[in-house]
């Protein structure tokens, strides 16, 4: 019962220990997965803010271009009517679409108030000025008023101031969110601006120009404060685009806007504005103007599309690095769970249950080992508290197996009157010598014989002979070393085997065997008289094999009983 709950003891262990590993592969890991989430979502919306950007900056281009359609439709001749008003109708269906577009766009990336101000807001300003447009043209041409068309003209300016407020808006609110929507969104700005300007420069002469009339000091003012203002934005744009972005293509459409713009399109408005000041005829009509001017914008819109798209990619590029950082993160995090858990699970059934039922097993053997042995204590503790205890048990029991086999071993192959060995000690000894090689070599045989035993039992009885076998047994022991072999081989016959084959030495121990057995005197019952014995030794040193070292020192022991016995024959 005990060791029951020690086991389930263990098994919650190993749960805590699973459990805190895997607690800390996640603690390491999940603020690295949220981390490169964050970095994910954060770059996705810059990615998001630079579409809108983009999509609001196109609306707000063609809004800012509508008033070139608006402005041929005004100024056309009667003949030319239809198919401008035609054109202004296509171009206006193009611009309502990119509106419907914009406020979709800005729907879906979670910008509801923007997107509502452009349905609703932008949309009115677009509307009212296109109704004032409409009305111009619907007057009939004797009707028309230079300062009527100008008054349409500036409703269409009043129309983009709105779109304008917006696009900063959207470049404030994304700022905001993320702060990597710098400095390209204040180019952009600045870009639209710098379009819208532009356009303004002809516009702002295009009612008298129309009308052939003289440019009016408020008109000519205005052209002038508006190509100021385009020079400024610029010079500004120029001063703020990071030198680190300024690329072969940027300069290559900075070059063009400059060229284009600045150094051909503004001379034309200059012109015709001194033209009016001489009082000369203008050397171009409205439309005319309307169409050169709108070709110079283009280089404008191509530096803006360029911008965009060139911080889109980027951004693309960072979001998707991000994202396959954030897969590799949660796939690397996936991993090491797995194989934690998986480790922890293999340990568990591989490792430590087979080790907990190894504990189980020798406690179990142990405690049946201490029921059968009761008369041997091992150890006084009852309880194995690990591995390792019951290990150390299973060594104590394995030694008290050893030395009760030793025990039973010796009884067996000794001989229980005199103490020696016996002949399955003999066997023993020579299976041991016959499996080296040379072995009887080296050995030597002495056999012992009692000198006519027969008689010694039939005078004084058996129990007299056992003591004297026991005693001529003594004086073998006390006259050979421990590793040498002493065999009670039959009832009054004993074999001495000595590792050594040198025959002096071998008649030495012989004839002291001899000696000493000659000194016993050994008391009789009941009797002060010593009965003294003698012995007849056979010797014989190193042969080929057991059988024939034993009958030559059987052959030498019948010389010594031959001879008159009391003798060593070898
Ligand atoms: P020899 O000098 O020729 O050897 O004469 P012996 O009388 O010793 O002749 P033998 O070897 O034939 O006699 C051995 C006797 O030893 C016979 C038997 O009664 C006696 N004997 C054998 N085993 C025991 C024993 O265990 N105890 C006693 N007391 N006597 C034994
Ligand atoms: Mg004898």
């Amino acid at each position: 019962m005990e060791q029951k709950l020690r086991s389930e003891q263990i098994s919650a262990r190993l749960l805590i220990f699973m459990f805190v590993i895997i607690l800390s592969v996640l603690l390491i890991a999940i603020p690295q997965i949220v981390q490169s989430y964050q970095e994910y979502v954060k770059l996705h919306r810059s990615l998001v803010d630079i579409q809108n950007l983009r999509i609001f900056a196109e609306t707000s281009n063609k809004i800012s271009r509508e008033r070139a359609p608006s402005n041929k439709a005004m100024a056309s001749s009667r003949e030319e009517l239809p198919i401008r008003i035609k054109e202004l109708k296509e171009y206006r269906e193009g611009v309502n679409k990119q509106i419907d577009l914009t406020v979709h766009t800005l729907q879906q990336a979670g910008f509801p108030a923007l997107a509502k101000q452009v349905d609703v807001q932008l949309r009115n300003d677009l509307n009212f000025a296109r109704k004032q447009v409409d009305s111009y043209i619907a007057t009939p041409k004797d009707a028309r008023k230079s300062i009527v068309m100008d008054h349409a003209i500036r409703d269409m300016f009043h129309a983009w101031d709105g779109c304008r407020a917006i696009l900063q808006q959207l470049i404030i609110d994304s700022k905001q969110k993320n702060s990597e929507v710098t400095d390209y969104a204040s180019i952009v700005l600045i870009l639209a601006d710098l379009r819208d300007q532009a356009g303004r420069v002809a516009s702002n002469i295009m009612a008298p120009l129309s009308f052939a009339e003289p440019i009016p000091e408020f008109n000519k003012i205005r052209s002038l404060q508006t190509q100021e203002q385009v020079k400024y934005l610029w010079r500004l744009m120029d001063t703020i685009q990071p030198e680190s972005l300024k690329t072969t293509k940027y300069l290559e459409l900075h070059e063009q806007v400059k060229l284009r713009f600045i150094d051909q399109a503004l001379p034309i408005v200059n012109q015709l504005i001194l033209q009016s000041e001489n009082k000369q005829a203008y050397s171009l009509n409205a439309n005319q103007v309307t169409d050169a001017m709108v070709d110079k914008f283009t280089s404008i819109i191509d530096l803006q599309a360029y911008l965009l798209e060139m911080h889109s990619l980027e951004a693309q590029r960072q979001m998707q690095s991000a994202q396959h950082q954030f897969f590799l993160i949660l796939l690397i995090s996936i991993l090491l769970l797995t194989v934690a858990f998986f480790t922890m699970l293999y340990t568990r059934r591989k490792l430590f249950e087979p080790l907990i039922q190894a504990q189980h097993m020798i406690e179990e053997l142990f405690q049946i080992y201490e029921r059968d042995q009761a008369d041997i204590v091992v150890s006084q503790n009852k309880e194995a508290y690990n591995l390792t205890d019951a290990i150390d048990k299973l060594k104590e029991m394995l030694r008290q197996r050893d030395i009760l086999e030793f025990q039973l071993k010796n009884i067996a192959n000794t001989d229980s009157l005199s103490g020696v060995s016996n002949r399955l000690g003999l066997e023993a000894y020579l299976k041991n010598a016959q499996a080296k090689p040379n072995q009887f070599q080296k050995l030597s045989l002495i056999i012992v014989d009692i000198d006519n035993f027969k008689r010694v039992n039939d005078q004084f009885g058996h129990i007299l002979g056992d003591l004297v076998i026991v005693e001529i047994a003594q004086c073998l022991k006390a006259n050979i070393s421990q590793t040498d072999l002493i065999v009670r081989f039959g009832g009054d016959e004993f074999l001495i085997l000595i590792a050594n084959s040198e025959r002096n030495w071998i008649l030495q121990i012989a004839e002291s065997i001899l000696a000493d057995v000659s000194r016993l005197q050994i008391a009789l019952p009941a009797s002060s008289e010593k009965l003294k014995v003698s012995v007849s030794i056979g010797v014989a040193t190193g042969a080929e094999n057991w059988e024939a070292l034993f009958s030559r020192a059987d052959a030498s022991l019948f010389k010594a009983k031959t001879q008159g016995r009391n003798k060593v024959v070898g």
